[in-house]
């Protein structure tokens, strides 16, 4: 007797507690005042503690008996700077790390989090780099709070370090034990966030919601967040990147990046993460813009693809799951719901305004490295398998 597929089985690592809705951060004193009152901010440049929302924070925190470091993280982190930063505050003793920012200040903060109990250096956990020991703990208590819309790090248990130039590398410190306590995301503290930024986070919330909804190990309670995160993503990142004041559209943004942060962790990505990690390691190009430049024309292969070895594949029906929802009916022939897709992704590029891979000066002499960087985790999980050629030709479409 064959025995019937039943229900998939699935399982969902650990995630924060969320506290999600405007105004949220004010609960940020009450949250963190559990695990003592002695804290390391971590947050960018100076937008956020300059801003009117930044300000009421330290007064309250300064209220309720706080005291505190600032550590200013003004690019992407490297792994040097965490290490440095570890290394500046032995002797001192934490409460709890907050991550207040977009998605460099909350890898930072996640990473710091991670190692400043242990002391040792990232390069000793660092994926594919160096010796990958296991990482122990213990990790000093980590409250994360997005101020923009994109990279989902609130959620997920990744720091991602860079190291830019010739031998540059983009790789993750990944630990479930790094996940934040809390996920504190206010929509108002994406009010003040330029377009150019928008865009750029948007695409890249919306590029970690498709990729986990095709993954190879996506499952049902994923495939339902995703479904739901692209759906906000659909009737909302173009009203946001217009107008940053419409609050409905921000909160929604918000709410996709939330998922497609949570989504993320439980899935792994696909072709568009693959190649945007040595781009924007080699190249002067930032994770969320590279996102949105390839993934076009990442989807249009792995539907091309799709179609043309394996016309049964669960992906390729999710892809049309997508065109469906993106017509907003389900009376659409799924050759034409896939066009749609493809079709929705251009006219967005279109309205975003977002650069090509030449406007950053990358060549076709710059394609074989690429290439061969492309394949860390996030490649393993695209739901079709990519040649060397099949990359290279993603790549220079994108030029
Ligand atoms: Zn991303």
């Amino acid at each position: 007797m064959s025995s019937q597929p039943g229900f998939p089985a699935f399982a969902i690592a650990r995630l924060p507690r969320i506290e999600f809705g405007a105004g949220a951060l004010r609960k940020l004193p009450t949250i963190a005042a559990q695990y003592g009152k002695r804290l390391l901010i971590i947050t960018g440049a100076s937008s956020f503690t300059a801003s009117e929302a930044g300000k009421t924070l330290f007064n309250a925190l300064q209220a309720a008996g706080f005291t505190w470091e600032i550590r200013r993280v003004t690019h992407e982190p490297s792994p040097h700077w965490v290490d440095e930063t570890v290394a500046g505050l032995q002797g001192d003793s934490f409460d709890a790390v907050i991550g207040i920012g977009g998605g460099s200040p909350l890898d930072a903060a996640k990473a710091v989090a991670g190692l400043l109990k242990p002391g040792n250096s990232v390069m000793d956990h660092l994926e594919g780099v160096g010796s990958e020991l296991p990482y122990q703990g213990s990790s000093t208590p980590f409250i994360a709070v997005p101020t923009t819309a994109g990279t989902g790090s609130e959620a997920t248990k990744n720091a991602v370090l860079s190291v830019s130039g010739e031998h540059g590398f983009k790789k993750s410190f990944r630990d479930d034990k790094l996940v934040a306590e809390y996920a504190i995301i206010d929509p108002d503290l994406l009010a003040t966030c330029p377009p150019a930024q928008i865009a750029a986070n948007g695409m890249d919330a919306f590029t970690q919601l498709m990729e986990a909804y095709v993954s190879t190990r996506s499952n049902p309670l994923t495939d339902a967040l995703a479904l739901a995160g692209m759906e906000a993503v659909r009737d909302s990142l173009l009203a946001f990147y217009r107008d940053p004041a419409d609050s409905v559209a921000r909160g929604k943004m918000a709410y996709a990046s939330l998922l497609s942060g949570i989504c993320l962790a439980q899935t792994g990505l696909g072709s568009v993460h693959g190649v945007v990690a040595p781009l924007g390691a080699f190249h002067p190009i930032g994770h969320g813009v590279g996102c949105g430049m390839l993934v076009t024309e990442a989807t249009r292969l792995n539907i091309d693809l799709l179609e043309a070895r394996d016309a049964d594949s669960p992906a390729l029906a999710k892809y049309t799951a997508i065109g469906k929802l993106f017509r907003g009916r389900s009376h659409v022939d799924p050759v034409g719901a896939r066009v749609f897709v493809i079709h929705t992704l251009e006219t967005w590029a279109k309205h975003l305004h977002l650069p090509r891979l030449s406007d950053f000066g990358v060549t076709e002499a710059d394609i074989p490295k690429l290439v061969v960087n492309s394949r860390g985790s996030s490649m393993k999980t695209n739901p079709v398998e990519l040649t060397d050629s099949d990359i290279a030709n993603l790549i220079r479409a994108c030029l």
